[in-house]
């Protein structure tokens, strides 16, 4: 962050001459008033501080901190992390992830298993069809299933047929 930064906010309270931070719980204090000095009002203070500087600001110490802790844990994008609140910790995941292969939140359905699933349950591929979709539909994720997996279906079975009529042709020819 520059302190070059041409801004039009108006200097803050904290940041006048006639008052001082606190340094043990952010309060602004004027010099020579009591304050009620606890360490637990120190996280308020200093958002309502991070405020001072702008709704804008205060978005960049936020993100900068996420940030921080992303680069130190090497959390990658995409990933869900805890952050402390005080409170009841809450779970965040910023941006996505870089590999799309990551992105995918549920284990991936793979052409072999559509297969297997086919050849057991002896479904056609109107019937596949309406598995894929039933699956995509349910798992809230169009990623649930292998992508083109009734493309690949087809091109398998026009390979295995394809297989048989080599066959056939050549034991017709004995
Ligand atoms: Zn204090």
């Amino acid at each position: 962050m520059s302190l070059n930064d041409s801004s039009d906010e108006k200097e803050s309270e904290a940041q006048t001459s006639s008052t001082r931070i606190c340094t043990a719980c952010f309060s602004s204090v004027r010099p020579g008033s009591d304050h009620f000095c606890c360490s637990t009002t120190a996280v308020s203070n200093l958002i309502f501080l991070a405020f001072t500087l702008g709704t804008l600001k205060a978005e960049q110490v936020a993100s900068g901190i996420l940030k921080k802790r992303m680069d130190d844990e090497n959390i990658k994008k995409g990933s869900q992390f805890r952050v402390s609140t005080g409170g009841n910790p809450i779970m965040i995941t910023i941006g996505t992830a870089d590999k799309k292969s990551e992105r995918k939140s549920v284990q991936q359905i793979s052409l072999q298993l559509i297969k297997e699933l086919q050849i057991v349950l002896e479904l056609s591929l109107n019937k596949t069809k309406q598995l894929v979709s039933v699956l995509r539909k349910g798992m809230e994720s169009q990623l649930a299933v292998e992508s083109n997996v009734l493309g690949k279906l087809k091109d398998l079975e026009q390979t295995i047929s394809a297989y048989y009529q080599v066959e056939k042709v050549i034991s017709d020819d004995i």
